[in-house]
């Protein structure tokens, strides 16, 4: 029976039960706060993460996995004690979260020495917690493929193959990134049903997504609430024509969400949350989203495929 890494230890794929596939409990940059950690209010981070962590649970999630990496604050030990806490279980990444910018430090060091990280941390733990990664997570969005992400998405398939680890690559459909970020992957000798584009969801153009999933990779549907990249209205829509050509068996569900983000200051982001994304949240699947996909024809067993089933064959192999 394969297992998976979770921040308690590596488990039975079957114990993953439900799972969100794609949520943050807490995402802020790692060196912002390092240098100037007057910005910040861990109390209150903390206190938002276990809310989510909690009110989850409640919904009967057993698992979340917290696709993390360099520049997104990934910290193994605050999300331990976010999953001890609430007694739920989280799924931790390795990798970098870059449109294109590297420090020095990665910036010259070539796809063997990037995968070289990756493969450190699946073998021997992230942050010196012991505490392993099941994925690789890279990212492309709006410039493109440049050079460096060019370079992290060979470093991924590289560790990937090297492990057998999965991999989750963040996507721009508005800039058509899916398919060049898969084309690298191939190239590379991924095997294509180890790997999720993820936000492929943000777009609504159903030719693109069949497009994407002609390659053989999984789908993430996975920021629902997040209106400023499309409506919760054309998510469904979209989702329910998938679920009708037959591809429950290639998506995930989720949120995307972030307990805490830095990327606006507070003010602003209490400004933005109430106004631009109101929806957005970490139980807003469960409070709005399935309940209507149910109503327009969604079958338990479809949500149980995507929700339980997806999951286990993504990250158990
Ligand atoms: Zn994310």
């Amino acid at each position: 029976m394969p297992t998976v890494e979770t921040v308690g230890g590596p488990i039975d794929v079957e114990e993953l039960g439900r799972t969100l596939i794609h949520e943050h409990f807490r995402t802020t940059d790692e060196g912002v706060r390092h240098q100037f950690p007057h910005l910040y209010d861990e109390d209150g981070e903390w206190e938002a993460a276990l809310a989510d962590a909690k009110a989850v649970k409640g919904h009967g999630i057993r698992t979340v996995v917290e696709p993390s990496a360099l520049f997104l604050h990934r910290d193994a030990s605050f999300s331990k004690r976010v999953a001890d806490e609430a007694a739920i279980q989280i799924v931790l990444a390795t990798g970098i979260y870059t449109y294109d910018h590297l420090p020095q430090a990665l910036a010259n060091r070539d796809e063997d020495a990037l995968a070289a990280i990756f493969v450190h941390e699946i073998e021997e733990g992230i942050q010196d917690t012991g505490i392993k990664p099941a994925f690789i997570k890279c990212a492309a969005d709006e410039p493109g493929i440049t050079p460096n992400v060019e370079r992290i998405h060979r470093a991924a398939a590289r560790a990937s193959n090297q492990t057998g680890k999965p991999i989750m690559a963040h996507s721009r459909p508005a800039s058509g990134t899916g398919p060049e970020q898969m084309r690298i992957f191939a190239e590379e000798g991924v095997d294509p049903s180890r790997v999720q584009i993820a936000h492929t969801g943000d777009s609504d153009d159903l030719d693109y997504i069949e497009r994407l999933l002609e390659t053989g990779c999984w789908i993430g549907m996975d920021r629902y609430g997040l209106d400023i990249f499309l409506p919760t209205d054309n998510r469904n829509r979209t989702l329910l024509a998938l679920l009708e050509r037959g591809y429950a068996d290639r998506m995930f569900i989720s949120q995307d969400y972030c307990s805490t983000i830095d990327w606006f200051p507070l003010e602003v982001q209490d400004y933005l949350k109430a106004n631009e994304v109101p929806d957005w949240s970490m139980t807003f699947l469960f409070e709005s989203v399935i309940p209507t996909l149910k109503e327009r024809g969604m079958t338990d067993d479809q949500l149980d495929q995507m929700m339980v089933e997806n999951p286990k064959r993504w990250l158990g192999g």
